[in-house]
C-alpha cells in the first residue's frame, strides 16, 4: 500500500459512507477482533459500517464490543446482501481469496462493483481487491489494522472498543503472544493496546476460561485419540461426527486443540481431522514448527493453504481414508520433518 493509495484511502474516509466489513467463514477471533475493531473505527467517523460475517462466531467471542450488530450472511441473508448491495466500500480482513467466505457469499461478492479493501497476512492474495495491505511476516490481521490506522495517522482515535477487539486478535493469532510471528513491535502495539483501555486480564478470561464442561471432556476425547508417530516427529487427532456429538459439539470447541499435538516433545507437525457428516467433509487444521510448511502441505494435499506454520485444508474422503491419506503422503517429507526444527 503505497503513499497515494493511502491518500485514496483517506479521502474515501473523510465523508459519511456506507461500509462494509466481512471476515472470513468460521470467523476466529482476529477475523472478529480486526472486523469489530474497524467496525467501531468507523462508526466512531460517521459511517454507517455494518460487519456481515458469511456465518456465526464462535460463543468465546460473544462479549466483543458491539459483536451484536454483525449480520450472518447465512441467517440474516436478506438484511446482508442489502447492507452489501448498498455499500460503496468492503474491506476483506483476515482473508485473501473469495471462496474463503463460503460458496453462497462469494456469488453476491464477485458481483459487487464498489471499493474493496484488503487486510491480510496469510500467503498468495488473490487479486480482487482495489486497495491490498498484505504483509505474511504480521502476526495477525489485527495488528495489521493497527499499522494500517498508523498510516491513516489515526491510533489516537483508539478507544477501549477498538483496543479490546485488536487485542483479542493478536493474542489468539499468536497463542497469547508464544508464537514466533510474536515480535517486539507486537509488544509495543499490545502496550499501547493496554494503554487505550484493553483490560488484558479480562479479555484473557473471556476467551480461555469460559470452558463449558462437554468442551473439556471433548477436549479429553482428542486427547486419547491421538496418536504419535515418532520417526516423523508428527502427531495427529480425529474426531468422528458421533464424538463431537456425544459431548454436545458447539462452535469454537475444537479451536486450539490441534495445538495439545504439537505439545509433544519432539513434534514438529500436528494435523487435526474433524468429521463433519454435514458437509460431507472432514475439517483440517495443521499446525508446524520450523521451517516445515504446513501452508505447502495444506495445498499440495488437500484443498487448503494458510501459513507457514497454521494451515487448514478439507477432504471429501471419509475419516478413516484421509487419515489413511495423511499417513501415506508422510515419508515423502520425511527428511525435512526430521530436520524442521534444529535450524
Ligand atoms: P485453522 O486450522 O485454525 O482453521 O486455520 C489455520 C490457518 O489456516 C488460518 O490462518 C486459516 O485462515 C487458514 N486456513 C484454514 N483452512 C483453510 C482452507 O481451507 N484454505 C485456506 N486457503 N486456508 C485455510
Ligand atoms: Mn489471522
Amino acid at each position: 500500500m503505497n503513499i497515494t493509495e493511502i491518500k485514496e484511502i483517506k479521502d474515501l474516509l473523510s465523508s459519511p459512507k456506507k461500509i462494509v466489513i466481512v471476515p472470513h467463514r468460521n470467523p476466529d477471533g482476529d477475523a472478529m477482533g480486526a472486523s469489530l475493531a474497524m467496525y467501531n473505527f468507523l462508526i466512531n467517523l460517521g459511517h454507517e459500517a455494518t460487519v456481515v460475517a458469511p456465518n456465526d462466531y464462535p460463543d468465546f467471542l460473544k462479549w466483543l464490543p458491539n459483536s451484536k450488530q454483525a449480520l450472518k450472511f447465512d441467517m440474516q441473508n436478506r438484511q446482508a446482501k442489502k447492507a452489501i448491495e448498498e455499500s460503496s466500500i468492503i474491506f476483506l480482513l483476515d482473508f485473501n481469496a473469495l471462496h474463503r467466505v463460503g460458496s453462497d457469499m462469494e456469488n453476491t461478492l464477485k458481483n459487487y462493483n464498489g471499493t474493496y479493501i484488503m487486510i491480510d497476512h496469510h500467503q498468495q492474495p488473490d487479486d480482487v481487491a482495489k486497495y491490498l495491505f498484505s504483509d505474511t511476516s504480521i502476526c495477525s490481521t489485527c495488528q495489521m489494522v493497527y499499522h494500517f490506522l498508523e498510516k491513516l495517522d489515526a491510533v489516537s482515535q483508539i478507544n477501549k472498543e477498538i483496543a479490546t477487539s485488536l487485542y483479542t486478535g493478536i493474542m489468539t493469532d499468536t497463542g497469547s503472544f508464544r508464537f514466533a510471528s510474536t515480535t517486539s513491535t507486537t509488544h509495543r502495539i499490545i502496550a499501547d493496546l493496554i494503554d487505550k483501555g484493553a483490560e488484558n486480564a479480562k479479555i484473557h478470561n473471556n476467551v480461555y476460561d469460559t470452558n463449558s464442561f462437554d468442551r473439556l471432556q471433548l477436549l479429553g476425547k482428542s486427547l486419547s485419540n491421538m496418536v504419535v508417530i515418532k520417526d516423523m516427529n508428527t502427531a495427529y487427532i480425529t474426531l468422528s461426527q458421533s464424538e463431537l456429538d456425544e459431548f454436545n459439539y458447539q462452535k469454537g470447541d475444537t479451536e486450539g486443540v490441534v495445538n495439545y499435538a504439537l505439545s509433544v516433545d519432539g513434534v514438529i507437525f500436528a494435523a487435526i481431522f474433524i468429521e463433519d457428516k454435514e458437509q460431507s467433509i472432514v475439517k483440517i487444521s495443521l499446525r508446524s514448527k520450523g521451517t516445515f510448511s504446513v501452508n505447502k502441505f495444506a495445498r499440495n494435499h488437500f484443498d487448503g493453504g494458510g501459513h507457514d506454520n497454521a494451515a487448514g485444508g478439507r477432504s471429501n474422503l471419509t475419516l478413516d481414508e484421509t487419515v489413511a491419506k495423511f499417513l501415506t503422503t508422510l515419508p515423502d517429507y520425511q527428511s525435512e520433518l526430521l530436520h524442521s526444527y534444529e535450524e
